[in-house]
């Protein structure tokens, strides 16, 4: 199928893109990043936008940054830039491990950071990542800046705090405890497939006691969530396998898993036990040096 019609807008400049956004803000307007997302969607009439604000000329929003208390994501940079780069690999390797399940490589290559957040999508690896890391997501419009944390950000299914006029800008992560390790992995159909279930966990563990765990969860609900009833529990505790399984079994009792077409809440509930497991285990063991 063919997208509807639509009016196409360049900016060459962000305080451009943020004129025209303004400008549009009643109609239905929408930015063009990556287009992974937004031209799948036109081109099965999802979304008929009459008007595209396309941010590729942009250059000023990619960028991977170290500041004084963050590592900074613009969000124009490609999935694949941001993967590889040296301080995401140093600082965020769980942004780095999760991004080896997102899609495939040409699609890594032309869709943003920016765009995926913007998207929303429930399955999606990258928004898990940044609510167990508490990110915190730069929006510009005309007149305005805010800053806005992930728990905020990410409303429900294709739904975030973005307004009409509102551009993402940059995405900022807190440098984790260099002590932290760090564990990702999910379920999905295929390789590339967006997440059945899939776990972030960031552990600090000091012989043998868990100091602080920061764990999320993709694809149980309309939007990543944080496992703060296992974080609850294991912070403090000692790391032996009792306490993880009954962190995790605290965590599967709060959360509702419902049947969905070809997949049912058994299933899912089970793959989530695995994963929060397998996942506090590894990121405890990478902490404490037991494991690569
Ligand atoms: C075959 C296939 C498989 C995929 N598999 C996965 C997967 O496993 N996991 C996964 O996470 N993703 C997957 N994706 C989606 C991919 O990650 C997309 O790149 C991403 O979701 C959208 O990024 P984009 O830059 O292409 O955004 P676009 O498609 O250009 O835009 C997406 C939405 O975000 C808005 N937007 C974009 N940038 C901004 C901004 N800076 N400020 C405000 N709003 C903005 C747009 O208006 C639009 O509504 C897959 C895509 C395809 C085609």
């Amino acid at each position: 199928m063919k997208p509807a019609p639509f009016d196409y807008l360049r900016p060459a400049t962000k305080v451009e893109a943020l004129q025209l956004l303004d400008t549009h803000r009643d109609g239905d307007a929408k930015i063009l990043a990556g287009g992974q997302s937004l031209v799948p969607m036109m081109n099965f009439r999802m979304a008929q936008p009459s008007v595209l604000i396309d941010i590729n000329r942009l250059s000023e929003l990619a960028f991977v940054e170290e500041r004084t208390d963050c590592i900074a994501i613009g969000a124009l940079t490609r999935h694949n830039d941001v993967m590889r780069h040296p301080l995401v690999r140093k600082h965020l390797s769980l942004l780095a491990m999760a991004y080896e399940n997102v899609a495939h490589h040409t699609i890594r290559n032309r869709g943003t950071i920016g765009g995926n957040v913007a998207h929303a999508d429930a399955a999606s690896e990258v928004p898990v990542v940044l609510t167990a890391l508490d990110a915190e997501f730069v929006i510009e419009s005309k007149k305005a800046t805010r800053n806005v944390s992930a728990e905020d950000f990410f409303l429900g299914v294709f739904t975030t705090a973005l307004e009409a006029d509102e551009l993402l800008v940059e995405i900022r992560v807190a440098r984790p405890d260099p002590r932290a390790g760090s564990a990702f992995e999910e379920v999905s159909l295929r390789k590339g497939d967006f997440a059945i279930v899939s776990v972030a966990a960031e552990v600090v563990a000091n012989e043998g006691t868990i100091e602080l765990a920061r764990i999320a969860i993709g694809g149980v609900a309309d939007r990543a969530e944080r496992a703060s009833t296992a974080e609850a529990i294991l912070a403090g505790a000692p790391l032996v396998g009792k306490t993880v399984q009954d962190a995790v079994s605290a965590q599967i009792d709060a959360i509702e898993f419902l049947d969905a077409p070809g997949i049912s809440a058994d299933y899912r509930r089970e793959a989530a036990r695995a994963l929060l497991e397998r996942n506090i285990i590894a990121a405890a063991a990478r902490s404490e040096g037991t494991q690569a």
